[in-house]
């Protein structure tokens, strides 16, 4: 066995996915989810348990574990095999075949990333970091929370993390690459963060990417400084605490929505955890598409001043069209989450998040404080800036009910709202994804299963299959040559084998095959497959010999017709004995 196949064989690609899907059980050993490489409202994503793959009907993405990691943390195979043997410990072999270029780059960043983050960890315990402690202190921020998140002090030299670089030997190109330094005009090289409080950020498998750095300086600009986009680094895709959020975002089954880190780490230290905020960009529907993984329920929570109310409202259009279920939560005393938190207990943030109105009541309120609602002109109004937020909502069941809640929350006739939607629906442009009917028939479902499951079987269903001329009719019947073909070979017959020797459109019938025969496949259901395929070989046969006797009385051949007869006879006999046993 070699390294690739050692590792697949100890590594549970249910617990991979996992990760990054909620997944459902939908068959003994197949999971169901929602799609991480498209964007989709139902699930179409599949797992298979036995066989060790994964496959979407809609997007056509699938493949192993390897492939999936590569794809999701969008890293190279050979970084892909190193995390997986990393996180199972499989040793990997030393001197490896699969280094890369890509990979080199990546793991460089990555490593100047985690120098950066242990300089700017000893800097806070050290005298320089006095200015920082002073206010992780005002704060209220334990040890244990500084800890927690990894806080750290960009010192004011401007050349700690340069010096560390060099030192190491990276090159200036890709210490460039890092955002962690940057170039002036003459061509000298500074660090990005000065006199900064530092808090890292991480992908979701929990690796630093990036950081954010606060002023300490009352003059210094911007408050709130991030790094830049790099190879690591993809600010639209990233939500800030998601990977410690995730566990506790499924738990809870709802993510709660804030606007910094500090309102992040103010809510995780109260003992409130599924919470995460987008870093210094305004939400992105990849970031929703994130979260939407884990959870459909969503409890925004931003700052209570005017911006934090419109940056709510425009994260919440992204977040209807991605079908996520939204409330508004509102503090009072004109509270942040932390200040909330600290003021009355995570108990009480709990709560008020657990009561918090849905969005649309919220948005209600926000317009009707503009109209006089005593006036139809006024209700009117009301309603002509909410329909089409709620029609942001995919389901169309769902639309309606929340239109109907609104229209009786405003005092508005429901049969003018409901009306309207009407309207509006048949305009609207229901796009539904189609999946792809498994065109195959259950018997060549079930023996490609069972080729897969047992030796003896695939000995057995070989030699029988070999031997029908229907196989050449088939729709799978490059499947089934393929798995001849490994089996003469004297290969593993395994499914990625099989997938590997497939084109694009065998691979999705072959899966297909595979996830519909999903449960234990007996010898008695193999026997069947082999009886039913036997008949559709009488079948083919008879066909082919009719068409033959046409062609030749056709062409005036009698006596070849005459032959042709004879056989079709002797087949008919032959079958009518089988059917009477
Ligand atoms: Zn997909």
């Amino acid at each position: 066995m070699d390294f690739v196949e050692q590792l697949k064989s100890s590594v549970d690609i249910v617990t991979v996915v996992g990760e990054y899907v909620r997944l459902r059980r939908s068959g003994p050993n197949r999971y169901m989810g929602l799609c991480p490489f498209h964007n989709e409202k139902s699930p179409s994503f599949t797992v298979h348990v036995v066989h060790q793959f994964y496959k979407c009907f809609s997007c056509g993405a699938g493949g192993d574990v390897v492939k999936f990691v590569m794809e999701k943390e969008g890293i190279s195979f050979y970084e892909a095999l190193k995390s997986l043997a990393e996180r199972f410990g499989v040793p990997m072999p030393k001197r490896s075949q699969y280094a890369d270029e890509d990979a080199k780059v990546r793991g460089g960043l990555l490593a100047m990333h985690e120098l950066a983050q242990e300089n700017f960890r000893a800097n806070l315990s050290a005298q320089a970091g006095e200015a920082a402690r002073a206010y992780i202190a005002k704060r209220g921020l334990s040890e244990e929370t500084v800890e927690q998140f990894g806080l750290g002090y960009s010192d004011r030299s401007g050349r700690a993390l340069l010096r560390l670089f060099e030192q190491d030997h990276f090159p200036v190109a890709q210490m460039e690459q890092s955002g962690l330094v940057k170039k002036r005009q003459d061509g000298s090289l500074y660090d990005s963060f000065r006199n900064r409080l530092m808090f890292p950020i991480h992908n979701e498998s929990g690796k630093i990417i990036g950081f954010g750095g606060r002023a300490l300086a009352a003059d210094d600009e911007p408050k709130y400084l991030n790094s830049p986009e790099t190879q690591i680094y993809k600010k639209s895709h990233v939500l800030y605490n998601l990977h410690r959020a995730k566990e506790p975002m499924r738990k809870e089954d709802r993510v709660i929505l804030v606007e910094g880190y500090m309102d992040v780490i103010g809510v995780t230290a109260a003992g409130v955890r599924n919470v995460v905020a987008s870093c210094g960009t305004a939400l992105t529907d990849k970031q929703v598409q994130a979260l939407k993984r884990h959870t459909q329920r969503i409890a925004v929570n931003f700052d209570p001043d005017v911006a934090g109310a419109n940056a709510a409202e425009r994260s919440l259009d992204l977040l209807l069209a991605e079908s996520m279920h939204v409330r508004v939560v509102e503090l009072d005393g004109g509270l942040d989450p932390d200040e909330y938190c600290k003021e009355h207990g995570p108990e009480a943030y709990a709560d008020r998040v657990e009561h918090a109105k849905g969005y649309f009541y919220w948005l209600a309120d926000r317009v009707r404080a503009k109209h006089d609602m005593r006036t139809p002109e006024g209700k009117v109004a009301v309603l002509e800036f909410l329909l089409p937020k709620v029609q942001r909502v995919n389901d169309p069941l769902e639309r309606m009910t929340i239109a109907n809640d609104v229209a009786g929350y405003l005092g508005v006739n429901q049969g003018m709202v409901l009306d309207r939607f009407r309207k509006a629906a048949t305009e609207r442009n229901e796009k539904t994804i189609e999946r792809p009917k498994s065109t195959l028939r259950h018997d060549e479902r079930m023996l490609l299963s069972a080729l897969l499951t047992d030796a003896e079987w695939r000995a057995e269903i070989v030699e029988q299959m070999r031997a029908l001329q229907t196989v050449e009719a088939l729709p799978s019947r490059r499947i089934f040559q393929a798995i001849f073909a490994l089996e003469d070979s004297g290969g593993r017959v395994g499914f990625d084998e099989v997938n590997a020797r497939l084109e694009e459109a065998d691979q999705n019938l072959f899966a297909q095959a595979v996830l519909a025969e999903d449960g234990e496949i007996t010898r008695e259901e193999v026997t069947a497959a082999i009886v039913s395929m036997r008949r559709s070989e009488d079948q083919y046969l008879r066909v082919q010999l009719k068409s033959r006797i046409t062609e030749s009385e056709r062409a005036g051949k009698l006596e070849e017709a005459m032959r042709l007869t004879m056989e079709l006879q002797g087949l008919e006999r032959s079958v009518g004995r089988r059917g009477s046993h």
